[in-house]
């Protein structure tokens, strides 16, 4: 059996498992799973579910199906489903099946009156809450169900009066019979069916029964013939039922589940459900806002699905949760874009600067080079006249000591320019600074190789003539600690500074930007074209992320 990598993905438990049983024999080919229930958009953390299943059969020239594991009708939506493909694509993954579970509904009833006929399940009349009370503690064994000992021919005729719409929500359950003194709570009589009067977004209204995930789970996998069932260490305590489903329902494939680490990161909502709430109660601009952690968002963002699947490399597969600094998915797309993204100037909070030794008229235009480590990407002219904008932040009328920008008699160099000397300042009424006037030396233009003075501090600029308007959003994270784990109340813990909007100009060039375009302006950090707010009127950039960096892989 070859079991050499097509593409070589870094070492874990799983592919040392998958590895193993290719070996042995004991697959012939590798076949994963993605399961998503589509009942929100997709997070990063389901990204790292995706890279691990379709990497994993990629290497082994294995399949991978996605499936939609849609067995709760009150929650999903076809809108979560055509997303979630969206983003699985977007992430550079073919998938080889297309599957819903609601697809299996009526092979999942057939094995569900297996189990009835061999004894091993049951209707119950108990409410939720006498099921509950009655499934005993972690301490305490349970007690059985009084309807525990029904005869095979009532449960087989109560089981299909469940399913002819006879019995009203939560009036009945199937459950398996197993053990309710089990130490694995998981094994006490576990729900497998109850009857839910609602419409699903495949089936529409042919089922008022729907199976529970855990009965349903393993059989969507047996039916596709998946060999390695991955999911997250939550469903640990759920694989002996797993298993035992997939015997005792007589399954012609077995597979098997092997759980992971789920991915949490610093100051981040990873959960749907949490994020759903703050979509739904407008704390941001749906799923795709770009301070989301969902993978609409993170491309809106200007997330690239290389730096996404970079991170996920990194971050591995381990059997121990943990928490990954927020930093490093940062680090990944400053690494993607360093060499890719055009190199720009854009001036945030503008300062118009009079340059009042050139002459009026005179428009020269600068050689700039497009990205200063990769000089495949070019240069570039750009326009430099009388006017010119810079930050206000780039001047301070009293400066503190070491300040090496634009101040009263001060030289500072403008990036692909001359350097410029302030002279003076006119200020409005308020008293704020709302002109520079400066002189240039013409000696200093860039790239002459002069070499008669030194200045300390470069700033960047823009023609103020030709300069192209455009707002500039910028992002922290959504929530201030990480304390939203096991606290509800997260909605209270956003932070008010997550987004700032401002104003400034970019290069004439840029009038070309298109949506999701990437670029580096100059001292500021990686910026992508918004594709929900830029219009031909208007662009608008998302900070993806900052040129600093505190941390290294
Ligand atoms: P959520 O709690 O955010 O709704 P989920 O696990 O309920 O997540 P599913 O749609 O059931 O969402 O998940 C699909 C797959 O993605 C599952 O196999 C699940 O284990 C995996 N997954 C979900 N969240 C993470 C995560 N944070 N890290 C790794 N894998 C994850
Ligand atoms: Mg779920």
């Amino acid at each position: 059996m070859e079991t050499k990598s097509v593409t070589s993905t870094p070492s874990n438990f799983i592919k040392n498992i998958v590895i193993e049983d290719l070996k042995t024999g004991k697959v012939s080919q590798v076949v994963t799973r993605f399961p998503p229930e589509p009942n929100g958009y997709l997070h990063i953390g389901h990204a790292k579910s995706i890279c691990l299943n379709f990497e994993l059969a990629d290497e082994f020239k294995g399949l991978t199906n996605l499936r939609f594991d849609d067995t709760n009708p009150v929650k999903e939506d076809t809108e979560y489903v055509e997303s979630i493909k969206a983003d699985v694509a977007w992430l550079g993954f073919q998938w080889d099946g297309l599957f819903f579970a609601s697809d299996y509904f009526e092979e999942m009833y057939k094995r569900a009156l297996v189990l009835i006929r061999k004894g091993l399940a049951y209707v119950d009349d108990q409410t939720a809450d006498q099921i509950r009370e009655a499934r005993g503690t972690l301490t305490q064994p349970g007690t059985n169900s009084p309807h525990r000992d029904r005869s095979v021919e009532e449960n087989v005729s109560l089981f299909e009066r469940m399913r002819a719409g006879e019995f009203k929500d939560g009036e009945r359950v199937l459950r398996a019979k197993i053990d309710m003194s089990s130490p694995n709570i998981n094994f006490r009589d576990p729900i497998l069916y109850r009857v839910v009067h609602a419409h699903h977004h495949n089936t529409g209204d042919t089922w008022c029964i729907y199976p529970m995930y855990a009965f349903a789970h393993p059989i969507e996998d047996a039916i596709e013939g998946v060999t390695h069932s991955i999911c997250t260490l939550e469903f640990e305590d759920q694989r002996p039922f797993y298993d035992w489903v997939i015997r005792e329902c007589e399954m012609p494939n077995v597979p098997r589940q092997y759980e992971f680490a789920r991915l949490n990161i610093t100051n981040t909502v990873m959960s749907k459900r949490k994020l759903k709430q703050l979509v739904d109660e407008k704390a941001v601009d749906g799923w795709d806002d770009p301070r989301m952690p969902t993978i609409s968002g993170l491309r809106r963002r200007g997330f690239t699905p290389e730096a996404i699947r970079n991170f996920a490399r990194e971050i591995g597969v381990a059997r121990s949760n943990s928490t990954v600094d927020a930093k490093m998915l940062d680090h990944f797309i400053r690494e993607d874009l360093k060499l890719k993204a055009l190199r720009t100037m854009g001036v945030l909070n503008p300062l118009k600067v009079v340059i009042t030794n050139y002459p009026e008229d005179q428009v020269e235009m600068l050689e700039a080079e497009n990205n200063s480590e990769n000089p495949e990407m070019g240069n570039r002219q750009i326009p430099f006249s009388r006017e010119i904008y810079i930050e206000q932040d780039d001047f301070m009328e009293n400066p503190p000591n070491k300040y090496f920008r634009l101040f009263p008699g001060n030289e500072v160099r403008l990036k692909h320019a001359y350097f410029i000397k302030c002279n003076d300042f006119v200020k409005d009424e308020n008293g704020k600074v709302v002109e520079l006037h400066c002189t240039y030396d013409v000696e200093t233009k860039s790239g002459s190789g002069f070499t008669g003075r030194k200045v300390k501090g470069t700033i960047h600029w823009v023609d103020a003539k030709s300069a192209v308007p455009a707002e500039f959003r910028l992002y922290e994270p959504l929530i201030l600690d990480d304390s939203e784990d096991e606290n509800a109340t997260f909605l209270e813990n956003l932070n008010p500074n997550s987004l700032q909007i401002v104003q400034g100009f970019v290069e004439d060039n840029m009038k070309q930007a298109k949506p999701l375009d990437k670029f580096q302006f100059f001292r500021h950090g990686y910026f992508n074209v918004d594709p929900k707010h830029t219009t031909s009127e208007q662009l608008v950039f998302n900070l993806i992320v900052s040129l600093k960096s505190s941390f290294e892989v």
